[in-house]
């Protein structure tokens, strides 16, 4: 039985003080750390705050990207040495807005996927395909092309620590949630890549989310899918109500 996973991703949104009050907001409720992994991947500047908020509690703190490289000349980037000395346990890799904006390739990740897990932090690995892709037949064959390429060279027992996150571009704060049933076959696929190139054990461990649109009105459905472990959720991880709903729906 795989633990499901709630991420919300804040992307560019909050200032420490905003943080702070959703932490509030958030910081009473139980939620039962056997049942769910609840996590928020939050903005750099906010890390610090909100590991410190969150330590006692069974919510988890994220990044949303980072370097590959331990040290070095490379202005602006963050390592992942430096987010596990600040104390996340998560971090997001090759979200489509980092493809599509910051040139983040397939190889690219798959180099922080592998400097993420070196350091112990849980990489949630993007994939997912554009409007275009989907409308002529392709999702498939480019989401599992993503995955493998993510995933070159990692052992099994590597895999099995890594979280995939379906995100169908099209889905992606437009309002149009892939069907539960389109989501499902999708996260289906990728467990059946890992399991042709890594084994039976990491396929069937391999925790795999939805992502695009995720409100509380869909992730029940979402949740009954047999390939749907969780989701990775933008907007509606942004208002502590509907992040705890959305904690809730899995327990
Ligand atoms: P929305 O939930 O706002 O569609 O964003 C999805 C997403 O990109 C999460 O990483």
């Amino acid at each position: 039985m795989r633990k499901p996973v709630i991420a919300g991703n804040w992307k560019m949104f909050k200032t420490i003080n905003e943080a702070k009050s959703f932490w509030d907001s958030i910081a009473s409720a139980t939620i039962d750390a056997s049942k769910v992994d609840a996590v928020i991947c939050a903005p750099y500047l906010q890390l610090p705050t909100l590991v410190e908020a969150s330590q006692g509690s069974s919510v988890h703190i994220g990044a949303q990207n980072m370097h590959e490289e331990q040290e070095g000349a490379f202005t602006g980037e963050i390592s992942g040495s430096m987010l596990k000395d600040v104390g996340v346990s998560h971090v997001v890799i090759g979200h489509s807005e980092r493809r599509q904006y910051f040139n983040e390739t397939d190889e690219s990740v798959n180099k922080k996927t592998k400097a993420a897990l070196s350091y112990e932090l849980t990489p949630i690995v993007c994939v997912g395909e554009t409007l275009e892709q989907r409308e002529s037949g392709d999702t498939e064959s480019v989401v599992s092309k993503q995955v493998a390429e993510a995933f070159e060279g990692l052992t099994e027992e590597q895999v099995e620590k890594t979280i995939v996150a379906y995100e169908p571009i099209w889905a992606i704060g437009t309002g149009k949630t892939a069907t539960a049933d389109d989501a499902d076959q999708v996260c289906q696929a990728i467990r059946e890549t890992v399991l042709d190139l890594h084994g039976e054990e990491a396929a069937s461990a391999l925790r795999i989310l939805y992502g695009g649109s995720v409100k509380p009105t869909n992730i029940e459905e979402l949740l009954e899918k047999e390939h749907v472990d969780g989701a990775l959720v933008g907007g509606a991880s942004l208002e502590a109500e509907s992040f705890l709903q959305l904690v809730e729906a899995t327990q």
